[in-house]
C-alpha cells in the first residue's frame, strides 16, 4: 500500500451489485421499512480455538456477545446485510443511488476498510482505474482522512453497541445456528414482516443483561474442526435440510 492514496468515485454503481451491504441496527429497520430484504449472517468464535492476534481477538470480542452453545458457551457475531446480490433496490438505471441523503454508512465508507485489520487494497475493490488516479487524498500516512474516519468510527461503534440485542432479535426469530469464523459464514433469510417485527418488539423490550440469548448451534464443514469442537463439548447442528446457506470462505 502507498501513501498518500488518491480516490474519487466516479459513480459507476459496480460497489453496488453482486453482495450484501451490512447495515447497523438502526439501518435495518430502515431498510425492511422501505419493503426490501435483509439477510443475517452469523460467525462463531471460542478463545481456547483463537489462532489470530490477540488485538484482533478484542477486536472481535466486542462486534459479539456471550451465547450458549452444547454444554459451554461461544461468542457469535450477527451482521445484518441488504440482499443485493443481483443489485442494490435502491440502484437506479443511470447508477445511481436512490436514497443517496439516507445510504448506509457502508456505502459512505466505501472504498475504505472498517475492519482495522484489512489494509485498503485498491486492485482488490470494485472501483475502476480512473477512480484511483489523482483526485482527493483519502489516506495518507496510513490514517483516513478525518470525514471518513469519522464514519468508519461510527460503523464500528454502532457494530459494539449492537451487539448483543442483534442476538436477541435472531432469538425472536428462532435464528440460533452461526458458523465457525474464518470457515464460513452461516446466512439466514428471515421473512421480511417477521423480522421487522423482532427488531420493533426488541427494540422496545430489550434489556442489555436480561434478555435471553437462546441456545446455539455451530455448522462447520471440515472433519477435523467438528470433531475438536464436540470434544470440547459444543454443539453442533447437523440437520440434513438446513433453514440456511451455508457460505465457505475457504
Ligand atoms: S444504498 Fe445506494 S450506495 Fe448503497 S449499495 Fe444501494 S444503491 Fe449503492
Ligand atoms: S465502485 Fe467505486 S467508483 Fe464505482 S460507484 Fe462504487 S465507490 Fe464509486
Amino acid at each position: 500500500m502507498h501513501y498518500p492514496t488518491r480516490f474519487s468515485c466516479v459513480g459507476c454503481g459496480a460497489c453496488c451489485k453482486g453482495r450484501f451491504i451490512p447495515l447497523t441496527l438502526g439501518e435495518t429497520k430502515q431498510w425492511l421499512e422501505r419493503g426490501d430484504d435483509v439477510a443475517v449472517l452469523l460467525e462463531a468464535f471460542s478463545r481456547p480455538y483463537w489462532a489470530a492476534s490477540e488485538q484482533e481477538y478484542q477486536h472481535s470480542l466486542q462486534r459479539s456477545a456471550q451465547v450458549s452453545c452444547g454444554a459451554t458457551q461461544v461468542h457469535v457475531t450477527a451482521i445484518f446485510a441488504a440482499h443485493a446480490l443481483t443489485q442494490c433496490p435502491n440502484l437506479q438505471r443511470d447508477d445511481l443511488c436512490g436514497i443517496y441523503e439516507n445510504r448506509p454508512l457502508v456505502c459512505r465508507i466505501y472504498p475504505m476498510e472498517i475492519n482495522p485489520f484489512i489494509e485498503l487494497e485498491p486492485l482488490a475493490k470494485d472501483c475502476p482505474p480512473e477512480a484511483w488516479e489523482p483526485n482527493t487524498i483519502i489516506i495518507s500516512d496510513a490514517s483516513a482522512d478525518p470525514t471518513l474516519s469519522s464514519l468508519i468510527q461510527a460503523s464500528r461503534r454502532a457494530d459494539r453497541n449492537d451487539a448483543r440485542l442483534k442476538l436477541s432479535i435472531c432469538n425472536q426469530m428462532g435464528i440460533n445456528v452461526a458458523a465457525w469464523k474464518a470457515e464460513a459464514f452461516v446466512i439466514h433469510f428471515p421473512a421480511r414482516d417477521q423480522f421487522l417485527q423482532a427488531v420493533n418488539d426488541q427494540a422496545s423490550s430489550f434489556q442489555d443483561d436480561q434478555s435471553d440469548l437462546g441456545g446455539w448451534t455451530l455448522r462447520v464443514a471440515g472433519a477435523d474442526l467438528s470433531n475438536e469442537l464436540k470434544n470440547g463439548k459444543l454443539a453442533l447442528d447437523e440437520t440434513e435440510n438446513p433453514s440456511y446457506i451455508f457460505h465457505a470462505l475457504r
